[in-house]
């Protein structure tokens, strides 16, 4: 199916970059979107492959990054679902497990507060993933129904008023792919999906990796599979990590 194709296409892409790129912000951003659009399947509809359209996602892929400071509702409801911080065991502050998540965000949240904790604290990002998933999924299905109108429609009104839809809805198409691609960036950089983004912190450090704060780097080159260790203490993290690092 087009839209597994393409999520599948994204996911291997933010998969196979590299875990040290020195440049994250915009231009990590720019990269995977625009990177993963220009490597699309065959079987994607040909809007999808014309001239500006990866560059159009690339650009598109900052705005979740770019829409931060509109205000506060918009910013405490948002800025959570580009991190989720999984303790080295692979839970998050010891409750849901990465690999077994809740089915829904409330449910997600509803364990998270049984560990004295929230989404907002230790963010939502697969959720944001999915979101964008089943959102793509939803914009290609009403743009086959369009084209298939567009061709197929009982009268001539009928047929241009699915031709306008379908360019319509392949406007929304480019932004959605652009605007949710954002998240499998976010999901690429190991600052936004470890409680190691600050530093190494307040967690069992038996090799001594870094506790600077200022870079917000991996504490250590090649440090892809930290020690065990336990879950993270109550009041961790100090705040949430920025898209900018
Ligand atoms: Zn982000």
């Amino acid at each position: 199916m087009p839209i597994r194709s393409v999520v599948v296409a994204l996911a291997l892409l933010g998969a196979t970059l590299p875990r040290h790129a020195l440049a994250w912000g915009a231009t990590g951003h720019r990269l995977v979107s625009s990177v993963a659009a220009a490597s699309l399947p065959d079987e994607i509809p040909a809007f999808l492959r014309a001239p500006d359209v990866a560059w159009q996602i690339g650009e598109l892929g900052r705005e979740p990054d770019r829409s931060k400071g509109s205000g506060v509702i918009h910013d405490r409801e948002r800025d959570p679902g580009h991190y989720i911080n999984i303790g080295d065991d692979f839970l998050v502050a010891g409750g849901p497990r990465l690999m077994a998540l809740p089915e829904t965000r409330q449910a997600y949240d509803s364990a998270l507060r049984q560990h004295g904790t929230d989404q907002y604290e230790h963010g939502y990002l697969p959720y944001s993933i999915v979101d964008g998933w089943q959102q793509l999924r939803k914009d290609f299905g009403y743009w086959r129904v369009a084209a298939i109108g567009e061709r197929a429609g009982a009268s001539a009104e009928d047929r241009a008023w699915f031709a306008r839809d379908r360019q319509l809805r392949e406007l929304l198409i480019v932004r959605d792919l652009g605007h949710w691609s954002h998240f499998i960036g976010d999901a690429s950089q190991p600052m936004h999906v470890s409680v190691h983004y600050n530093g190494w912190g307040p967690f069992a450090n038996p090799a001594g990796y870094s506790q600077d704060t200022r870079s917000k780097r991996p504490a250590a080159s090649g440090a892809t599979r930290p020690p065990a260790r336990p879950s993270p203490p109550s009041g961790w993290p100090p705040r949430p990590p920025s898209c900018a690092t």
